[in-house]
């Protein structure tokens, strides 16, 4: 039987591009799949024609080929053609819809990366922009991510003619079994390299610096990450890249603690100034404050200031700054402080101990 003309095949022009290619061909392949002729024989030779003929015009080289030396060109391989199923994987887009997901058939995606970042109370409250150098691994600027060495392209896998997949058909006792498979050749690439890229060796990806710049908004806090899309690794064969998360910490500062939004300081006083009452400076985000302290005031007190504490993330206010009052008592008096406290504890009733300050005295006088 004489071969008929691929071009004719697949009622198409000389000149047709590669899109009319592909769709007179999936039309014409619905029309004739064995599933909707069973038992047509005429039909499935058709198929087989079809496929034939798609997997020479769909490959630019074959196709180049053929212009040039008709059958004749593909003369010694022509026998591979022979179960004719080349071009499956766009049969598979076409029946099944992409029912397998795109993470299937398109390239994997690269890794996801984590940075740590340490920011003081003031950075996370107020929010900065911080550039920061990100290792990864991102396309090979030497290759542009062909994995091909400058100069020279990778070739269309012969095995699986560039879709990644091959496709087996089994005659089974329910019909036909389908399965579609990795190839084995290009490991599902659909392009084989034959002269690799001295830089990334064929990889199309290198480790690299790279520098990004990650914008915090004022309000965050300890364990908190944000996720920059499309900051990760670059993925294998021009997959898409993964993202960047970027873990939040934050130092311990000197004055405050923080409790959500709310932030808490200890203010240390004397016990005059709780009894008599004061205007003390106390430490804010912002700067210093005056607050005052009134009279007879106790240990454990608290002094809200409203709207000191820390911004809310991605909203409206501030937390408040929370003061806590913590009195001190003198370690050590001198005899003159001495004095006036007992007679204040005098005055007041207070039972004290009065030797104390006089046994002291005879220890040091005798010695040890
Ligand atoms: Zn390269
Ligand atoms: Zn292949």
């Amino acid at each position: 039987m004489a071969k008929r003309d691929y071009y004719e095949v697949l009622g198409v022009g000389r000149d047709a591009s590669l899109d009319e290619i592909k769709k007179s061909f999936r039309q014409l392949a619905r029309k004739y799949h064995p599933d909707a002729n069973p038992g047509d024989p005429t039909a499935e030779e058709k198929f087989k024609e079809i496929n034939e003929a798609y997997e020479v015009l769909s490959d630019q080289e074959k196709r180049a080929r053929y212009d040039q030396f008709g059958h004749a060109a593909n003369g010694a391989g022509a026998g591979g053609f022979g179960t004719g199923f080349g071009g499956f994987g766009d049969l598979f887009d076409m029946f099944f819809g992409g029912m397998g997901g795109p993470s299937q058939a398109g390239p994997e995606r690269g890794d996801d990366l984590r940075i740590d970042l340490e920011l003081t109370l003031e950075e996370a409250a107020f929010g900065l922009e911080r550039e920061v150098e990100v290792p990864r691994i991102g396309t090979c600027p030497t290759c542009g991510g062909s994995g091909a060495k400058p100069g020279t392209r990778p070739v269309t896998c012969p095995v699986c003619k560039g879709t990644g997949q091959v496709q087996t058909v089994q005659e089974t006792l329910f019909g036909r079994l389908a399965t579609v498979r990795p190839c084995h050749r290009c490991h599902g690439t659909g392009r084989i390299i034959e002269t690799p890229c001295p830089d990334c060796r064929g990889a199309g990806r290198t480790r690299q610096t790279r520098k990004v710049k990650v914008k915090i908004p004022g309000g965050v806090d300890e364990g908190l990450r944000m996720r920059l899309s499309g900051e990760g690794n670059v993925g294998p064969q021009g997959g898409p890249p993964g993202d960047l998360y970027v873990f939040l910490h934050v130092r311990p500062h000197q004055h405050f603690r923080r409790e959500g939004n709310d932030l808490l300081y200890q203010l240390k006083i004397a016990f005059t100034q709780a009894a008599l009452g004061t205007e003390l400076e106390v430490p804010t985000l912002d700067g210093k404050t005056s607050l005052k302290i009134p009279a007879g005031t106790q240990n454990g007190a608290r002094f809200t200031l409203k709207g000191k504490g820390v911004p809310v993330l991605r909203g409206v206010g501030r937390g408040d700054l929370v003061v806590t009052v913590e009195i001190e008592v003198p370690a050590r008096l001198s005899e003159k402080e001495r004095e006036l406290l007992l007679e204040l504890a005098r005055l007041r009733g207070e039972e004290v101990n009065q030797e104390r300050g006089l046994f002291k005295k005879m220890k040091d006088a005798f010695g040890r």
